[in-house]
């Protein structure tokens, strides 16, 4: 007998050699292989005889291989196979398929699986490029007998097949784990332990692990075929919610902890909601009420906000967060706001200024580039509690710096995620009890209430759909600025092929002799750097010299120093440049109202994400924006539909999803970064409902006990949960 926590070595036909090939693919235990899932199916419950196939349909085959050989034509070596049903023959070919010279032998039964096509000629038909399987093949994995073999057999024709993918450079076939998978689930224990509550398996008709098991592994002939390949059978939804569940119990269960520990009560009266009035430049928008709104009232009460202030480029979150600064200031508390970059640090300080200094508060720049005498005199500043708003990089704050008594922390991550580095901050309070600083000569005593952990609020541009931010950020709160401020135009986005460069360079200056600015940018990808920023640089200077000599034109890029770098973007800023090329280190949070061009070169080469991000820059204005792609060269399927996507909405969340389609999850956020989980089955994007349903299963059952769910279905569940959380996701501790 087995148990689910066996190693998989001990499983009859694995041994440690091929138990090494196995931990490659994260499969250690019964269960990991158990969770290896078949990524396709074969009806080969009725495969096809020759004769009655059709042009154009997906179909099963199992025939006989008559002849095979390699031809070479002048473009490429076809490698082309015949096989055949007692008269009857089909032809197969493969392109470039020196690899099959020896792959079949006359008389070896073979599935194959395939579109079927009219060759070019006489209209006969064949299949192209079919998937295939020798039938009797020995020469497979480990060895066998011959029973076993005649067992084995019958595992492949007659019924629905499972098709996995190989592993070890295709060592272990499709095959292999056909007979070891089936093997493993024939030395189960009849009984499986199953740590999802009673009440819940219930709400959603789950069916028990062993039946879900056997089910994805080798469904009854009776099941759908279409559910099998969308993931949705009985079988497959049980195994993708289980594994749901049970990443969303334990975000549930941090939420819940957190909420435990003491914050800081910010008191929010009539003084303080002036002070918030006073500094605002402009009527906030509908959204911007409601998010400031549910940020209050977090800060109000006495456990610590942990909020996520999610809104696309230039839905204004920046006055926002000054306006929760204020709350924690008034208060008698500090405030940190970290930056992603040096740049964007600076724009936050500008900003700050303006709005808050001109209102009295101390305002605070601490970043790199600061001479050392300035930052010690900054840093003294803060931990004497003077500086109210400490404005930084990430780095820079969460290594040195020690602040008096910081009570709110803000994160402006744009599309960043340093997810793990966010709480980081908390734990820069000295642990003595002082005297709040005095702001605006209110001074405030601390009550033994009000020490606690500070308030913390990361915002992002990333439009992460809301179901992923559940996962993703499933021990935040979150607020979203789903509305962008008035008398914003639309911006135009097209698509211009290289060639037409000289028009687009018309059009630039036709909006700059209407008096705005404009943005050239140029991908500078980091593998490639050394040779594209030559490029950049070349296009800069072709245009500062030959196709705008009389216009102000300057160059940003990365490996510029910092001073230079704020001098290039103050100037822009102020007016005293016409047309800034850069590489993308524009794309962070630089907000120049009266830039309404932005060329951006190769566009093919960017990411949707990025793409978006880099057009965010325009349009910030009241002025009409026109955001220009240009493309040279050979351009991808992918890269047609992102510009696509990009000429045809404004709308982030709607790029998001399709950029998260485009990509997958685990490149869209950096799976280790974004400390998302690595799921064995579940797809996020393909099972939003059932992430949904898990999140919201995992709440009522720590909600319990009560007349659903007992203690005992608690307990079981959490300590299954926390052997899942360490063993399978790895995800890293936060806070
Ligand atoms: P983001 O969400 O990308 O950080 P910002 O906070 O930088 O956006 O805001 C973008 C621009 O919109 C800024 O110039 C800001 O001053 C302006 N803005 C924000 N809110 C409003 C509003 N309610 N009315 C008018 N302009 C606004
Ligand atoms: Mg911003």
């Amino acid at each position: 007998m087995l148990e689910l926590a066996t190693p998989v070595q001990y499983v009859k036909g694995i041994g440690p050699r091929l138990a090494e090939i196995l931990a490659a693919k994260d499969i250690h235990t019964v269960d990991d292989l158990l969770h290896y899932l078949p990524f396709r199916y074969e009806d080969r419950l009725n495969p096809r005889s020759i004769n009655e196939l059709r042009a154009g349909e997906m179909a099963t085959v199992i025939a006989e291989v008559r002849t095979s050989g390699l031809f070479r034509t002048r473009r490429m070596p076809i490698f082309q196979m015949t096989a055949g049903q007692g008269r009857t023959r089909l032809r197969c070919i493969w392109f470039n398929a020196t690899y099959l010279r020896d792959r079949f032998k006359p008389g070896q039964m073979v599935a194959l699986y395939g579109k079927v096509e009219e060759d070019q000629y006489g209209g006969e038909l064949q299949l192209v490029q079919p998937q295939f399987e020798v039938l009797d093949d020995s020469n497979d994995g480990g060895s066998s007998g011959a029973a076993e073999q005649k067992a084995a057999a019958s595992l492949e024709v007659g019924r629905i097949v499972p098709i996995y993918e190989s592993a070890g450079q295709g060592r272990l076939t499709s095959r292999w784990f056909r007979r070891i998978i089936h093997t493993a689930l024939e030395n189960l224990p009849s009984g499986l332990p199953d740590a999802i509550p009673a009440a819940v398996r219930s709400h959603l008709s789950l069916i028990s692990p062993r039946d879900a098991l056997w089910g994805v592994h080798w469904p009854e002939p009776g099941e759908s075929f279409d559910d099998l390949q969308a993931s949705r059978t009985p079988a497959h939804i049980r195994l993708i919610f289980e594994e749901l569940f049970f990443i969303e119990l334990g975000l549930e269960l941090k939420r819940r902890e957190q909420k435990a520990q003491t914050g800081i009560a910010f008191r929010l009266d009539d003084p303080v909601r002036e002070a918030i009035k006073k500094i605002l430049p402009f009527h906030p928008t509908t959204a911007q009420k409601r998010v400031l709104k549910e940020i209050a009232s977090d800060m109000e009460k006495p456990f610590p906000m942990r909020r996520l202030l999610q809104g696309d480029v230039g839905s204004g979150k920046t006055i926002v967060a000054f306006e929760a600064a204020i709350i924690a200031i008034e208060n008698g508390y500090q405030v940190a706001l970290m930056a992603p970059t040096e740049i964007l640090a600076q724009q936050h300080y500008f900003s700050a200024r303006r709005i808050l200094e001109n209102a009295g508060y101390r305002v605070v720049l601490l970043t790199g580039s600061l001479e050392d005498e300035r930052k010690r005199e900054t840093r003294r500043h803060i931990a004497q509690g003077n500086a109210q708003l400490v404005i930084g990089t990430h780095a820079l704050i969460e290594k040195k710096v020690d602040f008096a008594n910081l009570g709110l922390v803000i994160v402006d991550e744009q599309h960043r995620f340093g997810v793990m580095q966010r709480f980081k901050l908390m734990k820069k309070n000295p642990s003595k009890d002082r005297v709040g600083t005095a702001a605006l000569g209110r001074p405030v005593e601390r009550s033994s209430a009000n020490i606690g952990e500070p308030d913390v609020l990361v915002m992002t541009a990333t439009p992460i759909p809301r179901t992923l931010a559940l996962t993703l950020y499933g021990d935040l709160d979150i607020s979203v600025v789903d509305e962008m401020p008035p008398g914003r135009a639309p911006i135009v986005t097209r698509r211009v092929g290289d060639e037409r460069s000289d028009e687009v360079w018309q059009f630039l200056r036709k909006q700059v002799a209407a008096g705005h600015q404009a943005y050239v940018v140029y991908p500078v990808i980091e593998e490639n750097e050394e040779t594209e920023l030559k490029a950049a640089m070349k296009m800069y200077a072709e245009l500062s010299k030959k196709v705008f000599p009389d216009l102000r034109v300057a160059v940003l890029h990365g490996r510029m120093g910092p001073d230079l770098k704020e001098q290039v973007m103050r100037m822009f800023q102020k007016g005293e440049l016409d047309v800034l090329v850069s590489t993308t280190v524009i794309e962070v949070g630089v907000d120049v109202a009266n830039a309404s061009v932005m060329v951006i070169e190769h566009a093919e080469r960017f990411g949707l994400a990025q793409l978006h991000q880099l057009r965010g820059r325009i349009g910030r204005g009241a002025a009409k924006s026109y955001c220009v792609l240009m493309t040279g060269g050979k351009i991808s399927e992918e890269g047609e539909r992102r510009l696509d996507a990009m000429v045809r909405t404004n709308d982030g969340f709607k790029i998001a999803e399709l950029d998260l389609e485009l990509r997958g999850p685990g490149e869209f956020f950096g799976t280790k970064q974004a400390g998302l989980p690595s799921f064995r089955v579940a797809n996020i994007i393909r099972d939003r409902k059932l992430l949904e349903a898990a999140k919201h299963e995992a709440a009522a059952v720590l909600a319990g006990p009560n007349a659903e769910v007992s203690q005992e279905d608690i307990s079981r569940a959490l300590v299954h949960m926390r052997s899942r959380w360490q063993k399978t996701y790895g995800l890293v501790e936060v806070g």
